[in-house]
């Protein structure tokens, strides 16, 4: 069993559904909580639902989300004993676990080194290479600038490539190469859009995969043992970016998921991970490749508490806290996940405002993961995800019913949602996993179809 230090009051360095559903977490365990926000989230949910709250700065996210020396006197204010940083703003930088450790606190992820490897994706293919996990045909490394070699391994693997920035996230830093008089300008874009964007040129090449899925292993470790706790798959994506989770991945011969489950536990162990993260691999023709590892909670990661039990992010403290890892869980029925964005239907821009009328859908195998409520305000200035609604069935078609019936009952105004899109997603042919890729929502919107 790990010597954790033990803590009591968890600052939670985030805000939205994410900061909301820490708490409750923390306040079910007898954890206290420190609720931190910026001006614009002034009665946030999250600032109502914690044992204590602070504002630690204006609204734009550099002066207070990512801000670590108002978050650690924030900390030190409140004492504050640990610190969850929920998904994006700091969650994988590892300066950030660096400093909340060097203060003396608990940070409630892995260490700062497996942060820095993983979150780099040329070191993350170089160590998750050497731990037994298949990635894809690629440059093993940055690209230099001898074009005559990076032209004969792009020949060599065949084509399309695909150039990326090792320092790239979200959905950003990649593109699509096609043929050899191509792929000069385009590392040279890339490298400079990765400068502009991720303050890092360095970029890597690796086969682009016409058709595949992107099937995802959620793992829970505690530094010695690993527990994979099952896949999700998430192919349908726009720009690159999740809009539908699910799990488990169906249409893949299970004993392909155990071997791949295995892999992924074996990968931990000799990784020495400890908390919860995520092996990300696109999955076609039969075989999975690696593309990244996500050392932190995902949005996600819901659907997988669907079908297991479990509550991941109880699980992610009670670890931390020197808990022993839980029994192996049994997956049950089948979850969906589908991400509600304040966003105009049609230009897809943010809509930010205040809720002026909310009605929440509910019902067996209904849960909304969210930060609304009436008079709550959608603030400009951060991530336009405001709540996720998931359904839970003894059958994909059940949970897909669920959801149906959960989204047309849904409504929210005073600002645009894209309930139309995931009602359209839901109902379309190519949302049967067995049909699907990664590309099958972009090319529904392509124009003419
Ligand atoms: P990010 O860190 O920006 O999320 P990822 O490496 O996880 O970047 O890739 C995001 C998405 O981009 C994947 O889910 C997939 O849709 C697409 N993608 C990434 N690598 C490839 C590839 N080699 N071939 C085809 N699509 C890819």
């Amino acid at each position: 069993m790990p010597t954790e230090a033990r803590f009591k009051r968890v600052l939670v360095a985030n805000r939205g559904e994410i900061a909301v559903r820490i708490i409750r977490a923390c306040h079910q365990l007898g954890l206290e909580t420190v609720a931190i926000y910026s001006s614009a989230d002034k009665g946030a949910l999250h600032t109502l639902l914690a044992t204590h709250c602070l504002c630690i700065g204006p609204a734009a996210a550099k002066d207070s989300y990512l801000n670590i020396n108002a978050i650690l006197e924030a900390a030190k204010l409140t004492a504050a004993d640990a610190i969850h940083p929920g998904y994006g703003f700091l969650a994988e930088r590892a300066g950030f676990a660096r400093a909340v450790t060097e203060a003396g606190l608990v940070f409630l992820g892995p260490d700062a080194d497996t942060i820095a490897t993983m979150g780099d994706k040329v070191s993350a293919i170089k160590s998750i290479k050497a731990v037994g996990i298949p990635t894809l045909p690629g440059s093993d490394g940055a690209l230099n600038d001898d074009m005559n070699a990076v032209e004969a391994l792009a020949t060599d693997i065949g084509y399309p490539v695909l150039i990326k920035a090792s320092a790239g996230g979200g959905g950003r830093g990649m593109r699509r190469v096609d043929s050899a008089d191509e792929l000069a300008s385009a590392i040279a874009l890339t490298r400079s859009e990765a400068l502009a964007a991720f303050g890092d040129n360095t970029v890597y090449l690796e086969k682009f995969l016409t058709h595949p899925r992107h099937i995802e292993f959620q793992m829970l470790a505690d530094g010695e043992a690993a527990l994979c706790l099952g896949e999700r798959d998430c192919s349908a994506q726009r720009r690159h970016q999740k809009l539908i989770e699910e799990a488990p991945a169906l249409g893949i011969a299970r004993e392909k998921i155990r071997e791949m489950a295995d892999i992924c536990e074996a990968a931990c162990r000799r990784l020495g991970y400890r908390g919860v993260g995520t092996f990300e691999f696109l999955y076609q023709d039969g075989a999975f490749f690696f593309i990244e590892m996500n050392t932190r909670i995902q949005v996600e990661h819901t659907v997988t508490e669907m079908v297991t039990g479990l509550d991941l992010i109880a699980w992610q403290l009670k670890v931390a806290l020197g808990h022993p890892l839980p029994p192996r869980p049994q997956v049950q029925g089948h979850a969906i996940e589908c991400r509600i964005n304040a966003e105009a239907p049609q230009s897809q821009l943010p809509s930010p405002g205040v809720i002026t009328q909310l009605r929440v859908p509910g019902g067996p195998g209904v849960r909304w993961d969210s930060y609304l409520f009436p008079g709550a305000m959608v603030p400009a200035f951060y991530d336009s995800l405001i709540g996720k609604l998931i359904c839970h069935g003894v059958t994909r078609e059940e949970a897909t019913a669920r959801l149906r019936q959960a989204l047309t009952e849904l409504e929210i105004q005073g600002i645009a949602i894209n309930k139309s899109l995931h009602l359209q997603l839901i109902a379309c042919d190519a949302f049967q996993p067995w049909q699907r890729d990664i590309h099958f929502v972009d090319a529904l919107s392509a124009p003419g179809v």
